[in-house]
């Protein structure tokens, strides 16, 4: 098949056309969330435009194999292998288990997943899983050397590789050592830009997940997960890996360092990132009190799929402003949008010669370098041509299965709605009514049973001044 898709590969800095190890096939590596907290929508953002990725390779024909991983284990709260693991500070903070923490928002990301469309990876692996396959591959970088033993834990010796810095030019390069300068050091490291493959000491033992290894009870840094699981799923040579920028040092810098080492060979070609979605206040972050959550957008009535329509409009190397103006104006175009496709008349058949046309400007859009908002404006113009409806339909369905945007469904599943809404609303007026007429006659056993049968139908009634007013619960 011809290899058409391109991006930006920051291993060498260009846009580049992706040509997979194997013909027409693509393994895609992804980051997973750190499960100590809800995901917030910058998080979001990078698992958005990986979906974007992954299904444009498949739309264009690629068979596509995706992995990711649950950070469940080790990812302390600072990149310098130092202060406190998030999941056990996420369990503190709720007073739970650590995986009762991890089960939790396992289950919560992917809840947020599926509202926004982003497909579940065909393989989905907690770190907690794969302690062994950890151990072995430290036993390995033991052995080879490029690993040692200092005040109780493994570090990888950064020394032994001749580019440690794979993704920094040489000015970046000096910039990074300047900050690892301020760095709280570590007295156990050869080096400092040594990291944690394994802890047995750290500064607070209250750790509760430990396992039995060669080198004592404890647990793995956060690096060594990423290069385990995704070995374990897609083989030695990987196509892709994804992550947000941020994950690009010290996280896939060092994911490298001890693939490489312990292969022996080069591991991954294509390295892709998503740029952070910022809000006024800069980066997004969990720490923050009321972070940006999915729930919360759609506790203020948006519909969360606006979000992705929101990201697709802006290219993913691009830093993104959040703001709820923009998001208010994305809300609007979206019910355009959708119901546009959703009247569009289906008798007929779709105009073959139109079809093949306008999919192969949307696959461009998409091929060049990721060009979500022009795949979008391509719809738009679609929308807008000379064409059959039936045809129009086809088409915004095709390229519904890379866009995501429940182009041909969420119109008719917001009109059910609204009449649904509509016989509610008549039903409880009525019902209201029933109990003020009860009230007057002083008939209160029969106003609470009217209350009570509303609270059970899950609506809630309030008595205020200006009368009497209700939601659902
Ligand atoms: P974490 O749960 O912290 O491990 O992060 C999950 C993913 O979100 C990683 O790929 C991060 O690089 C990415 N990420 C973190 N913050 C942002 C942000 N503000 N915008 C976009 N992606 C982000
Ligand atoms: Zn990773």
């Amino acid at each position: 098949m011809e290899n058409k898709v391109s991006f930006y590969n920051t291993l060498t800095k260009k846009v580049e056309r992706f040509i997979p190890n194997e013909e027409g096939k693509a393994s895609m590596y992804t980051c997973g969330p750190t499960v100590y907290h809800y995901a917030h929508i910058g998080n979001l953002r990078s698992y958005i435009m990986e979906d974007l990725l992954e299904k444009t390779l498949r739309y264009v024909g690629y068979d596509v194999k995706r992995v990711m991983n649950i950070t469940d284990v080790g990812h302390l709260s600072s990149d310098a292998d130092t202060g406190e693991d998030k999941m056990l500070k996420g369990a503190k903070r709720e007073h739970k288990t650590v995986m009762e923490i991890a089960k939790y928002y396992t289950d919560a990301f992917f809840a947020d997943c599926a509202k926004l469309n982003i497909k579940t990876p065909d393989v989905v692996e907690p770190a907690t899983n794969c302690i062994s396959e950890f151990i072995h591959m430290i036993e390995t970088l033991m052995q080879k050397e490029y690993a040692y033993e200092s005040g109780g834990n493994i570090y990888f010796d950064t020394s032994k590789l001749g580019d440690y810095y794979v993704f920094s030019s040489q000015n970046e390069k000096e910039l990074l050592v300047g900050v690892r300068d301020d760095v709280e050091e570590d007295a156990n490291k050869r080096n400092k830009s040594d990291f944690v493959l394994w802890f047995t000491k750290s500064k607070f033992d209250d750790q509760e997940l430990k396992w039995e290894s060669p080198w004592g009870v404890g647990y793995p840094g956060w690096h060594i997960e990423c290069s385990c699981i995704s070995m374990k799923h897609l083989g030695e040579q990987m196509d892709i890996h994804c992550g947000g920028v941020d994950n690009i040092f010290p996280h896939h810098t060092n994911e490298i360092a001890q693939s490489e080492a312990y292969l022996g060979h080069k591991w991954c070609n294509y390295w892709f990132h998503v740029h952070h979605l910022t809000d006024k206040s800069g980066k997004m972050s969990k720490s923050k009190g009321d972070f940006l959550t999915v729930s919360l957008l759609e506790s203020k009535g948006y519909d969360p799929i606006v979000y992705r329509f929101f990201c697709l409009q802006s290219h993913y190397r691009k830093p993104l402003e959040f703001s709820y103006e923009v998001l208010d104006n994305m809300s609007a175009a979206y019910d355009k949008l959708v119901k546009r496709v959703g009247t569009l008349d289906r008798t007929g058949t779709p105009d073959k010669e139109k079809m093949a046309s306008y999919r192969a400007k949307f696959e461009a859009a998409l091929c060049d370098d990721l060009n979500s908002s022009m795949a979008v404006t391509v719809l738009y113009d679609m929308l807008k041509d000379d064409m059959t409806e039936v045809t129009k339909y086809a088409l915004a369905e095709s390229f519904d299965e890379v866009l995501s945007l429940n182009l041909t469904t969420a119109h008719a599943i917001r009109e059910a709605e609204n009449k649904v809404d509509a016989g509610l609303k008549q039903y409880v007026l009525a019902k209201i009514e029933e109990r003020t007429a009860a009230k007057k006659e002083k008939d209160f056993a029969k106003a609470d049973a009217i209350r009570n049968e509303l609270l059970e139908k899950g609506i809630l009634l309030e008595d205020t001044r200006e009368g009497v007013k209700w939601k659902k619960a």
